[in-house]
């Protein structure tokens, strides 16, 4: 596996591997690399004929208040995971690569941004869809892996990539998770012995919520409510978000009809959660 940090080396190896019709994968992390991220590399292994995994803290995405400095870095960890994987380049730029000083374009966010993450965490989108553009650029792959765990951000990146003809297959790739339920994220590693046992109680709440909707409750009010009785058992859990929301637009659905999309972010402590659960409703269902 080669490492490479400098975005024009991997421009160059991109280019090389493209004028001889070799299909890139791309999967963008942030390293610290878990069963979630591996899940998305293996799934990139079999679509591709060379993978690039870039393990890049990016810190436009982050909020002066938010935990850019102590996120965690375990790189050679990292790196050993991706050899493991048949990685063929972990990319690891610097932020003086990827911003020198000059640096002054950011993307403009379409409205699938604006509610939800975008309203919690104000820059964050711009920082997303601004990197994923740089990275696409430099690595000028035919097909990137992203999350369904980061569902707001998935949407973004396939809107993005449709508005501005960036010509990569955008795939989005199942929430891996935890025995008890917790979506795996590199975050995780913050939460106290205690909040770790109360942490899978955001998924809990949304599978309450999809199983009403199952059940043929359509209300999106009435789901929203029952899947705040489940977190406001447990009084150390905050609820930043729950809702009830159309997965296409992600703006909220007073009735659920077809599909929605459950979101919702807690905090515990200091740590923040988000999660999803995609579910269709039973009305929608019989006509199949
Ligand atoms: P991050 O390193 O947090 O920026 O995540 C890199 C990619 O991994 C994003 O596309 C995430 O949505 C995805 N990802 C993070 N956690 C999970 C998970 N538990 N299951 C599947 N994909 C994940």
């Amino acid at each position: 596996m080669k490492i490479i940090r400098s975005p024009t080396s991997m421009a160059t190896w991109s280019e090389q591997l493209r004028r001889q019709g070799v299909k890139i994968g791309f999967v963008p992390t942030m390293g610290a690399l878990h069963e979630g991220h591996r899940a998305l590399i293996r799934e990139a292994r079999l679509r591709c004929n060379a993978l690039v995994v870039s393990i890049f803290v990016n810190p436009a995405q982050f909020g002066p208040r938010e935990d850019l400095a102590k996120y965690p870095r375990p790189i050679s960890q990292d790196r050993a995971l991706c050899r493991k994987e048949d990685v063929d380049v972990c990319f690891e730029p610097t932020v003086e690569d990827m911003y020198p000083s000059g640096f002054q374009t950011m993307v403009t966010l379409p409205t699938i941004a604006r509610r939800w993450e975008g309203e919690a965490r104000p820059h964050h989108f711009s920082g997303v869809a601004t990197v994923v553009t740089k990275l696409f650029g430099i690595v000028r792959p035919q097909i990137a892996l992203f999350g369904q765990k980061d569902f707001q951000q998935s949407a973004l990146v396939l809107q993005l990539v449709k508005d501005l003809n960036l010509g990569v297959e955008v795939v989005v790739q199942p929430t891996v998770r935890e025995k008890d339920g917790l979506a795996m994220s590199s975050r995780n590693v913050y939460l106290s012995s205690d909040d770790r046992m109360r942490a899978a109680t955001l998924y809990r709440s949304l599978q309450a919520g999809a199983e009403i909707i199952r059940r043929g409750v359509t209300n999106g009010k009435a789901v929203q409510s029952a899947m705040a009785q489940v977190i406001e058992k447990e009084p150390a859990i905050t609820i930043d978000y729950l809702a009830v929301c159309d997965p296409a637009t992600l703006e909220p659905l007073s009735s659920v009809m077809r599909q929605a999309v459950l979101l919702g972010a807690v905090r515990l402590g200091s740590v923040r959660l988000i999660d999803n659960i995609l579910v269709v409703a039973k009305q929608a269902r019989r006509k199949f």
